[in-house]
């Protein structure tokens, strides 16, 4: 870590996280309209007693070692502890240049921004580990970027947003250390993240490395699950954006799958589609292989053949969370034979069709067993009129009914409840975001807010959240949105 300070972002607008600021930091929300409050958060001004710090990380990116990185554009302001006790680390991003910005400017676009807030947001309320983001300050600053890597740059308006996270901690923040053996500070930081944050680690075992490893192999598996159980692409898995207490962190081209399709890329420079939404579990392989070798040189011939086995496991851990969420999607109790074979086949079926990912989980949650059974699919179903035009859709649909008539002591009121509560009516989609972000360049945070609400709810229907329809399939002029890589 070094120090760095923090660049004045000139302010004029300002979004915030309620429930964040409230539950969090304990903060009195009237304080959120003082000065002293926006110059903090727009970095502007800093904490009494704050040594704003960057954090030094290496990392795989797109699959090849990119050496240093390091915290470019985000700042360290502190480690906040709450009434509950508990440690929050915050952190602004776009707030300038640190000693690890290389060529960039430190800063970040209100576009990048806003994506930022309310994606996190989004991400938590689905009941997903994630970092979570309590501001937002646009500034009068203009930055360029060239969105496209296709030459063409424009200007843009900076923001900052104020994030936290129990730890900022990345697979890249040990693989540094590993490669230029600097082990002792390895061993140092390893011991500190444990102590932290592995309280079902016990420091003082000679094993604890290994301990840790099977714990970080774990939660990323069902960290991914939960982002497929979503359709959630992050996007950029580097082993630098992949947290080590398995959070979702560093949200830049992510994207909620709309049409199923196992090979969504979400960021438009991912030419090789490396990151595409099938691809993710796969990717967790790669990047919790980089942290083994990273843990390597602090590991015994003995301890190294444990890590091996551990990350062995991996993909059974995935596969077991994985069936368990889409079990639930679809109302399924107990194990039966052939489970698999319904939820694979009802997947099948949505990428042939296109139908959409979140909603035809909704409306299979919404519709009764009786209007599916007849095959009548009312209007509002759009999503299920999409599917059922597959032939294979009514043989389909009575395997589906039959395997419900063995759940047990259930009915089909309790089971559409429940599918209600695991398959959300409305996920950040992409246009969305963009409607927002379009908004918001005008100053016009109507969206940004009117979003923030409904996501925070995301399986209740809310009215004017139908109104803007959010939960409709995705206008005309949204279909060829392309999400850029550059923030
Ligand atoms: P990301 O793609 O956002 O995960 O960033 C990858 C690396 O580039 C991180 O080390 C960032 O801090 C750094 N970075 C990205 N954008 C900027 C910028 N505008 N200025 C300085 N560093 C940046
Ligand atoms: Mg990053
Ligand atoms: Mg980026």
């Amino acid at each position: 870590m070094l120090p760095a300070t923090p660049l004045s972002a000139a302010c004029c607008n300002l979004a915030l996280k309620e429930e964040v600021l409230e539950d969090i930091l304990d903060l009195d929300l009237s304080v959120s309209e003082t000065d002293d409050f926006i110059q903090l958060v727009s970095g502007e001004k800093i904490l009494f007693g704050s040594v704003p710090l960057a954090h030094r990380y290496g990392g795989h990116q797109f699959g090849i070692w990119a050496d240093q990185l390091g915290d470019g554009r985000a700042h360290l302001i502190g480690i906040y502890m709450n009434r509950k006790g508990e440690k929050w680390e915050l952190q602004l991003k776009g707030s300038g240049k640190t000693p690890y910005s290389r060529h960039g400017d430190g800063r970040a676009v209100l576009r990048s921004s806003v994506r930022e807030f309310l994606g996190s947001e989004a991400v938590h309320h689905l009941g997903i580990p994630t970092s979570r983001a309590a501001s937002l300050v646009v500034s009068d600053d203009e930055v360029w970027r060239d969105q496209f890597y296709d030459g063409n740059v424009v200007k843009e308006r900076a923001a900052v947003v104020l994030r936290v996270a129990k730890s900022w901690f990345r697979i890249g923040s040990l693989e540094i250390l590993a490669h230029y053996g600097e082990l002792d500070l390895l061993r140092t930081l390893l011991d500190f993240i444990i102590q932290e944050h592995f309280p079902s680690v016990d420091v003082g075992e000679p094993n604890r490395y290994v301990d840790f490893f099977s714990v970080v192999v774990s939660e990323t598996a069902q960290l991914i699950a939960l982002w497929t159980s979503v359709g959630f692409a992050h996007g950029v898995c580097n082993t630098d954006n992949f947290s080590l207490l398995s959070i979702t962190i560093d949200y830049g081209p992510f994207g909620f799958m709309e049409a199923y399709n196992p090979d969504f890329v979400p960021n438009t420079s991912d030419d090789e589609r490396r990151y595409k939404i099938g691809n993710q579990a796969n990717i967790g392989m790669f990047n919790l292989n980089k942290l083994s070798q990273a843990l390597n040189p602090l590991l015994d011939p003995r301890q190294k053949q444990l890590a091996a086995l551990i990350l062995e496991g991996y993909p059974d851990l995935y596969y077991t969370r994985f069936r368990e969420l889409f079990k639930a999607k679809l109302g399924l109790l107990g194990e039966r034979k052939g489970d698999e074979d319904l939820i694979a086949f009802l997947l099948h079926l949505m990428e042939k069709t296109a139908a959409d990912f979140t909603m035809t989980f909704r409306q299979l949650s919404e519709i009764t067993q009786s209007q599916l059974q007849e095959l009548n699919i009312p209007q509002q179903f759009w999503a299920l009129q999409t599917i059922s035009k597959h032939e294979l859709f009514p043989a389909w649909v009575s395997q589906y009914l039959l395997r419900l008539k063995s759940n047990m002591n259930d009915s089909d009121s309790e089971r559409r409840k429940r599918m209600m509560t695991v398959n959300p009516r409305y996920v950040l989609k992409n246009w969305m975001a963009e409607s927002a972000v379009r908004k918001a360049e005008r100053n016009d945070f109507s969206e940004v807010r009117l979003l923030q609400q409904v996501l925070q709810h995301p399986f209740q229907k809310h009215s004017t959240a139908e109104k803007a329809g959010y939960a409709s399939p995705t206008p005309s002029w949204a279909k060829n949105l392309r999400v850029s890589c550059s923030s």
